[in-house]
């Protein structure tokens, strides 16, 4: 497959990741969403039935070969999500200052104003008095007055609406469900046997959480590579051993927002931005991006801004959910994303970087990676081609803030899949062994005029390894004229 290449000569590098739904099932509308330039397609494992997402896939993947594109699959877990059950006579209102009870013990199909069961047969055990629900995203707010048996009672803060299963958290944290339920574990199964390039852990606590998925998931043969969603509390405390066992993160600012609170989100979203990238972790900002074209056309000058502000952050990819699942303008609201992108791009200091301007390096490859970096951004430059194996040449130059498209060059199909979520990286059909010895050089050059991602006279850089074919064995930098 070619490289994604946009019209003209400036690439989006920032990636859009859109997750699928009903309103992409018409294969036609789906068709367009890849076009309109989407690098990533989510499953969202918290609706639909394994038909419905084996469907997609498979979908996805045809639509993808037939427009020659490197499109990923993420599927992403539903996770621990707690959740009340079902009213008896439709949705309820709950009045401020009332009396309202969570009982687990409870009719699933029971509720009424005054009580509700719940599928987290825990939630007395991990709550105190005083502590803070958030009901439907923090729509509704209620105080725990006393914890009795099954039954957790408390006062109505912020009243208003309330409907069937919806998700609740507690203030600050602090519920103890594990990140994998018995579906996950079934989801897993599902992601590995049909190839998935990412999966996606909702709510992991530590890094336990995400190595028990990924165990998972390679024992059922899978090598996705693993996201752990950043949506509680706990995953702020312990995000230093979480980027360490995962390969990417998602700033998953629907939950996170509900226990952290608004003011704080702003922030966190700019430290784990950074964090990650200072890790080599991928990073994808998520959720409510451009919330309003559910229903719209355009997108509110608040959207613009934040999908603007996450590329100024440095996010490797933002996130759709609802906007293209459901909603009215699924291929709008991508060309939108896509624009606000590479508006954003214009900007100075997305392509200046000082990033581990004093950092050690600890593998040549590594060193060959920021060295190409240093090089590119003060010469004149037109192109990076990293021949690549794995992709993870590719992947620390990508941590790195330039303007310079990065050419991961790889003759397998998964590391250019998995690639295409790398900012400011674009993937190329490339077979190093068709190289005569000691021609690499001279290859990638008719290789990429005859492709048209040079001209003549480009000055670019490349960098290989001695062992063609090996992982992790780049050792050379050479800048050439073509
Ligand atoms: P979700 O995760 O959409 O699966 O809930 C993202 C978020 O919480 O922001
Ligand atoms: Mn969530």
């Amino acid at each position: 497959m070619s490289a994604m290449i946009d019209s003209g000569n400036v690439r989006r590098r920032t990636k859009i990741v859109a997750t699928l739904g009903p309103s992409t099932d018409d294969g036609a509308v789906l068709r367009e969403v890849i076009r309109a330039g989407t690098n990533v397609l989510r499953l969202n494992f918290s609706h639909g039935t394994d038909e419905q997402h084996v469907a997609r896939i498979h979908a996805a993947r045809r639509i993808a070969r037939e427009l020659d594109r490197d499109v990923a699959l993420l599927g992403d877990l539903q996770g621990p999500k707690i959740r009340i059950q079902r009213f008896a006579n439709g949705p309820v209102h709950l009045r401020d200052d009332a009396t309202f009870v969570i009982d687990t013990g409870h009719d699933p199909d029971g509720g009424n104003e005054e009580i509700v069961g719940t599928t987290y047969t825990e939630l007395p055990h991990d709550l105190d008095v005083g502590d803070t629900l958030m009901i439907n995203d923090g729509r509704i707010q209620l105080e725990v007055t006393a914890i009795e048996g099954s039954r957790v009672v408390s006062r109505v803060i912020v009243g208003g609406e309330l409907s069937d299963n919806k998700g609740i958290n507690r203030q600050g944290g602090g519920l103890s469900a594990t990140a994998l339920t018995e579906k996950d574990k079934r989801d897993i199964i599902t992601a590995a046997g049909q190839d998935l390039d990412y999966v996606a852990i909702s709510f992991p606590r530590g890094a336990e959480d995400v190595q028990d998925a990924r165990r998972l998931l390679r024992t059922a043969g899978g090598d996705g590579l693993i996201v752990a969603k950043i949506e509680r509390a706990e995953a702020i405390e312990n995000i230093d051993s979480i980027l360490q066992v995962s390969d990417a993160v998602m700033v998953a600012r629907g939950d996170l927002g509900v226990e952290i609170g608004d003011a704080e989100l702003p922030g966190v979203q700019k430290d784990l931005i950074s964090r990650a990238r200072a890790a080599h972790r991928i990073v994808i900002t998520a959720t409510q991006m451009m919330e309003s074209m559910i229903e719209s056309p355009i997108p509110t000058r608040a959207e613009v801004l934040d999908v603007a502000n996450a590329v100024i952050d440095g996010t490797d990819a933002v996130m759709l959910s609802q906007e293209t699942a459901m909603g009215r303008h699924p291929v709008k609201v991508i060309e939108a994303v896509a624009r606000v992108c590479m508006g954003a791009e214009r900007r100075r200091e997305t392509r200046i970087s000082s990033h581990r301007i004093d950092a050690k390096f600890e593998r040549s490859d590594e060193a060959i990676a920021m060295s190409t970096m240093y090089c590119a951004n003060h010469l004149d430059v037109a192109a990076i081609f990293a021949l690549t194996e794995s992709g993870s040449t590719a992947l620390w130059m990508s941590r790195i803030r330039s303007g310079i498209p990065i050419f991961a060059l790889t003759r397998h199909e998964g590391t250019r899949r998995r690639a295409t979520l790398y900012r400011g990286v674009y993937p190329v059909e490339f077979d190093v062994l068709q190289a005569e010895p000691g021609r690499v050089g001279e290859y990638v050059v008719s290789q990429m005029l005859k492709m048209g991602v040079i001209e003549k006279g480009d000055r670019i850089i490349f960098t290989r390894g001695d062992l063609s074919g090996i992982s992790g064995g780049t050792n050379t930098m050479k800048i050439v004229v073509a």
